[in-house]
């Protein structure tokens, strides 16, 4: 399976977002009042927000496939933490009441090894459904059925990559 990517939504910066909107229409109002020193000043501290916020989000990735679940984070140091779906021993959803509010949402994955929370995917949009997905392929994983489809006519498993069916012969649609 591909790997997917996800990004935390835009309003988990959603105060960030607020400030820098504020300076640049106070710091607008005090350039049209007369004051273009104080109102410039104010503006570019605005666009110095949002561009730390598209560059945080940009640099913050969550990832996930049938092997693991991943976080990458930070811009010069890339500082990464992985767990193999095999040893996820839970795997909780959260939502702050802000998260709440934007339609986000936390998922959070303890590992066997230390029985704390090693990764987090933190304010992601949908994140009820990501979660589903990630219990079924950790399901799939410990059932040792990960890496395989159903055959249609004899119901056994086969590997997803086969064409034709090892028990009954049953020819797969070629994608
Ligand atoms: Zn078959």
């Amino acid at each position: 399976m591909e790997p997917k990517y996800l990004k935390p939504g835009w309003m988990n910066w959603a105060g960030s977002i607020i400030l820098s909107i504020l300076l640049v229409v106070i710091g607008l109002v005090v350039l049209i009042a007369g004051n273009p020193g104080t109102g410039i000043t104010l503006i570019i501290l605005g666009i110095i927000i949002i561009l730390m916020v598209v560059v945080k989000r940009a640099t913050w990735t969550y990832v996930y496939n049938d092997m693991y679940v991943e976080t990458r984070k930070g811009i010069i140091s890339k500082k990464t933490s992985q767990i193999d779906l095999k040893d996820v021993k839970n795997i909780q959803f959260k939502q702050s009441i802000f998260e709440r509010i934007f339609g986000l949402g936390t998922v959070a994955f303890a590992s066997a090894a230390t029985g704390s929370i090693e990764v987090a995917f933190a304010g992601i949009p949908d994140a009820q459904k990501v979660k589903q997905e990630i219990d079924g392929l950790i399901h799939s994983v410990k059932s040792g059925t990960a890496g395989t489809k159903k055959c249609p006519q004899c119901a056994e498993l086969v590997k997803n990559e086969a064409i034709k069916c090892r028990y009954c012969g049953y020819e797969f649609e070629q994608q």
